[in-house]
C-alpha cells in the first residue's frame, strides 16, 4: 500500500482513537503491542449481550445453560476462523492466559511415561524458559543457525528417537523481532521423529495475522494471550493440532467437567471425554469471558477491519520510530539511541520484525542513560512503556552482552526489576521498550521522538547548560542567611506540619522532633504507603498539638467527601496498649525504600478505618518504636539509620550502585561530603533561593512554580532581605559543608535525588510534569536529578548545658554556612566538635 494510503488509515485511527478513548488524550501508549483501547464500544457491546440474555452455567439441561454452551462452541469456532484454522483439524482450549497453555503442554509431556527432551530459543519468553524444569535435558538455541543446523540433523536421526518438545516465539516480546514460521513443517519432514513444537504467537498475533490454514505447516501446539489483540476480556488460547493430540491422554488430572464419568468408591475409573477442549478445560470455563470475545472480535474488526490491516499500519509506524530515533544525535555527533535490533530483522519488514523497538540511550560522550531515569520522566510526561529485564532473559543477556556471572553478580548486587541501579560496571542491565499497537499514530511517533529530543539529546557540552555554582569569594556572613520555615512531617508521605514561628523545636540526630514518627502501611503487604502510589496522602493534614499532647488528623479537600468522620486524634505519649497485640507489640514491617523497618501498628478500628476510607485502601496507622533521647544504639532504629555511615570515607564505600566516579559528577562535589544511598537521612534543608531560580526557570516555560512542600524539606533557609536584590545565591548550598542554625551545628551530607513525586501539588493531589520537567533540565548530574541537601543534627559534645540536653531551632533563626575550608579557623564551637 502506498504511503498516502497508510496516512489516510493513520489518521481514521487517531480520530478512533479520540471517539472511542477519549481518556486517552494526553497520553501516549507505547507499552503491550495490540493491547487495543477501544473500550467504550465493546463494554457497551458486551453489556448489552449480558442485559439481553441469560446465561446459565454449562452442564444441564435448562435453557439458559443450553443457550451458553451454544454461544461457546459458535465462539470457539469463531476463534479457530481467525486464523483461518480448520475445526476437523484444530480445536482450541480456552485457558486463562498463554503460560497456562504452555503449562498444560507442559504437563502432558511430563505426564508420559518416558523422559522427554526440551529444547528452546534464546528469544524465549520466561513462560516458555521454565518448561525446561520438567524436561530430563534441555537445550537453549543460542541463534537461528543452531536451530536450523539441529533441524538438518533431525532428517539423519534413526527411527527411534527420543520424544522431544521444541519451543519458540512467534515474535519475540523484548525486541519484536519475528522468527520463520516454517521450522514446525520441516521437522515433520523426518517421519520418524518423535518431535513436537509449541509455538509462542502471544506477541507476534496482537499485531498479526497467524494462518494454520495447513495443517502439515502448523505447530502442534499454539498458545496466545487474547487480550494482548483485544485490550479485554482476560483470555488465553491454546490452538492443538488434532493429529498431535494423543500426547494429552496420559494426562493424569481430571476435575470438574473434564470426564464424562468418574467411579469413586470401591472401583477407581474414569471415562475421558472426547474432544481434546473438553478434556482439557478443567471446571467451570469463564463464560462471561469468553462471551465478552465474541463482542471483541467483532468490534475489533469493524474497528480495525483485519489483523492484516493491523500489521501493515503499524509495521508503517515502526519503521518510522525506528529512523527517527536512529538519526537523533547530540551536538558532537554521537548517536542518542543504541538500538537492539536482531541481525535478520529489518524494520518495514513484517516477516522479520513486529512493530517494538527496543533501545538503550546513551550521553553524548558515550555513557548509559539509567532506565529509571527515563521511566521517571516517561511517567511524568504520560508516556506508558516498558523498561528493565522485559521478561526475556535470553534475549537481554545477549543484547546488553552480560555474561551468566555477571546476570548473578548483578542480581546479589542488588539489581532487580525495577529498581535504580540499573547500570552497573558500566553497563545497562536492562533496556526501553517501546511497542506499537492498532491503536497507535503517526502523533505517537512523533511525541515520542520529541520526548527523547527534549530531555536526552546534548546540544552543547553538559557545562554551558548547567546553572552556573556561584563561586564564593566573599566569606560567609554570619547572618547572611535565616530559617524561613521548618516543617515536620508526622505521617511519613502524608501532608507538612509547619513549626509555628517563634516555637522553639527539638532537633535530635534521627531529626526533627516528630518527623516521620508514624506511617501508614498496607493490610495485606505490610508496605508503608507513599505518594508516588497514593497522591491523595496530601491531603491527609497532622498536626501535633502539643498542649493537647495529641497528634491531630485531619481531611481536607476532596478527601472529605471519602469518610463520615474528618478528623481523628492519636495521643501522642506512645501508650503500648494502644498497638496490636498478642506479644503487646505487634511489629508490621514497614518497607521504608527497601529497608525493612519495624513498626507498631495501632489496633483500633476507629483509626484504620479512617485512614482506609480516606485513601480507599485497607490499612494500618503505625508508629516507630520511641528513640530515646536521641544517643545509643535506638537512635538508630529510624530513618534508615544504616545509610548515615558518616564516619566512614566516601574512598571506602564499595556499596551496589555507589560508584567511585559518582564524587566527581553530583552538585558539589569538591566538598568531601559521604554520598547518601536512600533518600531518607534525618532532615533534608532546601534553600529559597534555589526554588526561586527553579521556579523562575518554569514560569518562563509558562508551568506553575512548584511550593516548597512538594520537596518535603524540613529547613527551609532563606537569604535576608537586606541582602542585595539580585545578589540571590542559587544552589550555593551544594558547596556548604557545615551550618549553624542558633547555637545548633548541622553537617550536609550530599545532595538529595528527585523522583516524580515532587510532582504530586500538595494542595490538591493532582500530578503536574514540574517541578520534575524543569529540574531534569537543569539539575541532572550524570542521569540522576537533585534538588536540596540531606542534613544532620552534630550533638554538642558539652553535654552540660541546656541547648546540648534540649537542642533546639526555631523559625527565624540565623543561619550561618560553612564552605569546607573555612571550617577550623572560623569558629570555635565548630572545630572543637569536630576534633572531638
Ligand atoms: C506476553 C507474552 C507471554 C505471556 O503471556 P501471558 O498471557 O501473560 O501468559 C508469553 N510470551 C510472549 C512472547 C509474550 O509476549
Amino acid at each position: 500500500m502506498a504511503e498516502t494510503d497508510r496516512v489516510a488509515y493513520d489518521q481514521a485511527v487517531e480520530e478512533l482513537r479520540l471517539r472511542e478513548y477519549p481518556m486517552l488524550q494526553g497520553t501516549t501508549y507505547l507499552d503491550h503491542a495490540g493491547t487495543t483501547l477501544y473500550a467504550k464500544s465493546l463494554i457497551e457491546r458486551f453489556s448489552t449481550d449480558m442485559m439481553s440474555h441469560l446465561y446459565g452455567n454449562p452442564h444441564s439441561a435448562s435453557n439458559s445453560s443450553q443457550l451458553t454452551t451454544r454461544r461457546i462452541e459458535d465462539i470457539r469456532l469463531r476463534l479457530l476462523g481467525m486464523f483461518r484454522a480448520d475445526p476437523a483439524e484444530f480445536d482450541v482450549v480456552f485457558v486463562a492466559n498463554a503460560t497456562a497453555g504452555i503449562k498444560l503442554v507442559m504437563e502432558a509431556f511430563r505426564d508420559q511415561e518416558e523422559d522427554y527432551w526440551y529444547g528452546y530459543h534464546r528469544d524465549a519468553h520466561t513462560s516458555l524458559v521454565g518448561v525446561r524444569e520438567s524436561a530430563s535435558h534441555h537445550r537453549c538455541f543460542s541463534s537461528d543457525a543452531e536451530v536450523e543446523e539441529w533441524i538438518l540433523a533431525q532428517d539423519t536421526q534413526p527411527a527411534s528417537s527420543t520424544l522431544a518438545l521444541f519451543a519458540y516465539p512467534a515474535q519475540s516480546n523484548m525486541n519484536g523481532r519475528r522468527l520463520p514460521l516454517n521450522w514446525p513443517r520441516r521437522l515433520r519432514i523426518n517421519r520418524n521423529s518423535n518431535v513436537y513444537s509449541l509455538l509462542d504467537a502471544a506477541a507476534l498475533v496482537s499485531t498479526s495475522p497467524l494462518d494454520l490454514s495447513n495443517s502439515d505447516d502448523a505447530p502442534d501446539f499454539t498458545v496466545l494471550s487474547l487480550y494482548k489483540i483485544f485490550g479485554f476480556p482476560d483470555l488465553g488460547a491454546l490452538i492443538v493440532r488434532q493429529r498431535a493430540s494423543a500426547i494429552f491422554d496420559k494426562r493424569r488430572y481430571f476435575g470438574g467437567g473434564t470426564v464424562e464419568s468418574v467411579v469413586c468408591l470401591k472401583e477407581q475409573w474414569h471415562a475421558k471425554k472426547e474432544t481434546i477442549h473438553e478434556r482439557l478445560e478443567d471446571g467451570t470455563l469463564p463464560i462471561h469471558s469468553i462471551m465478552a470475545l465474541d463482542a471483541a472480535i467483532s468490534v475489533h474488526q469493524e474497528l480495525y477491519t483485519s489483523l492484516k490491516e493491523i500489521s501493515k499500519h503499524t509495521t508503517f509506524l515502526a519503521s518510522k520510530l525506528y529512523s527517527d530515533l536512529l538519526s537523533l544525535t547530540h551536538g558532537n555527533g554521537n548517536k542518542v539511541c543504541h538500538i537492539y535490533q536482531d541481525i535478520s530483522s529489518v524494520y518495514g519488514n513484517s516477516s522479520t520484525q513486529g512493530p517494538v523497538v527496543a533501545f538503550n540511550l546513551q550521553t553524548q560522550h558515550g555513557g548509559w542513560v539509567s532506565n529509571a531515569e527515563v521511566e521517571k520522566l516517561a511517567a511524568i510526561k504520560n508516556f506508558q512503556l516498558r523498561t528493565g529485564g522485559l521478561c526475556n532473559p535470553g534475549g537481554v543477556a545477549s543484547s546488553l552482552d552480560l555474561a551468566p556471572w555477571e546476570m548473578r553478580a548483578n542480581f546479589s548486587a542488588g539489581q532487580r526489576c525495577g529498581n535504580d541501579n540499573d547500570i552497573i560496571r558500566s553497563k545497562p542491565t536492562g533496556m526501553i521498550r517501546v511497542s506499537l499497537g492498532a491503536m497507535s499514530t503517526l502523533r505517537d511517533i512523533s511525541r515520542f521522538t520529541d520526548f527523547v529530543r527534549e530531555f536526552f539529546v546534548q546540544d552543547a557540552p553538559p557545562a554551558a547548560i548547567l546553572p552556573v555554582t556561584p563561586t564564593h569569594t566573599e566569606p560567609p556572613t554570619w547572618g547572611r542567611f535565616h530559617v524561613e520555615s521548618l516543617s515536620v512531617y508526622p505521617i511519613k508521605s502524608c501532608a507538612a506540619f509547619s513549626v509555628p514561628p517563634g516555637k522553639a523545636w527539638e532537633v535530635r540526630r534521627e531529626g526533627l522532633a516528630w518527623d516521620r514518627e508514624w506511617c501508614l502501611v498496607h493490610q495485606g503487604t505490610g508496605a508503608a504507603l507513599s505518594q508516588k502510589r497514593y497522591p491523595n496522602m496530601a491531603l491527609i493534614r497532622p498536626s501535633i498539638d502539643l498542649e493537647e499532647g495529641v497528634l491531630r488528623v485531619r481531611l481536607v479537600g476532596h478527601l472529605q467527601k471519602n469518610s463520615t468522620v474528618n478528623e481523628i486524634t492519636v495521643p501522642l505519649s506512645a501508650d503500648p496498649r494502644l498497638f496490636s497485640d498478642h506479644s503487646m507489640y505487634k511489629e508490621a514491617n514497614a518497607k521504608v525504600c527497601g529497608d525493612d523497618i519495624k513498626a507498631k501498628t495501632y489496633k483500633s478500628h476507629e483509626i484504620s478505618s479512617f485512614f482506609s476510607q480516606a485513601l480507599g485502601v485497607a490499612c494500618h496507622l503505625a508508629r516507630f518504636p520511641a528513640v530515646g533521647n536521641g544517643s545509643g544504639p535506638l537512635a538508630c532504629s529510624r530513618h534508615s539509620k544504616p545509610h548515615l555511615q558518616k564516619k566512614q570515607k566516601a574512598s571506602d564505600m564499595h556499596v551496589p550502585g555507589a560508584f567511585p566516579e559518582l564524587r566527581a559528577t553530583y552538585p558539589g562535589a569538591t566538598v568531601s561530603k559521604p554520598i547518601l544511598l536512600s533518600n531518607e537521612s534525618p532532615i533534608l534543608t532546601i534553600s529559597r533561593s534555589s526554588l526561586n531560580r527553579l521556579n523562575e526557570l518554569i514560569k518562563a516555560e509558562g508551568g506553575k512554580a512548584a511550593q516548597a512542600e512538594v520537596f518535603r524539606a524540613n529547613i527551609v533557609v532563606a537569604e535576608n532581605l537586606d541582602c542585595a536584590p539580585g545578589t540571590e545565591q542559587a544552589y550555593a548550598e551544594d558547596d556548604w559543608r557545615y551550618l549553624q542554625i542558633g547555637e545548633q551545628y548541622f553537617e550536609m551530607l550530599g545532595p538529595c535525588r528527585r523522583c516524580q513525586m515532587v510532582c504530586v501539588d500538595q494542595q490538591t493531589a493532582e500530578r503536574n510534569q514540574e517541578p520534575f520537567v524543569t529540574l531534569s533540565k537543569t539539575r541532572r548530574f550524570d542521569g540522576r536529578v537533585y534538588f536540596g541537601e540531606h542534613t544532620s543534627h552534630l550533638p554538642m559534645e558539652d553535654t552540660a548545658t541546656p541547648s546540648a540536653q534540649n537542642p533546639t531551632i526555631s523559625v527565624g533563626e540565623p543561619v550561618r554556612a560553612f564552605l569546607e575550608d573555612e571550617v577550623h579557623d572560623d569558629d570555635e564551637g565548630l572545630s572543637a566538635l569536630l576534633h572531638h
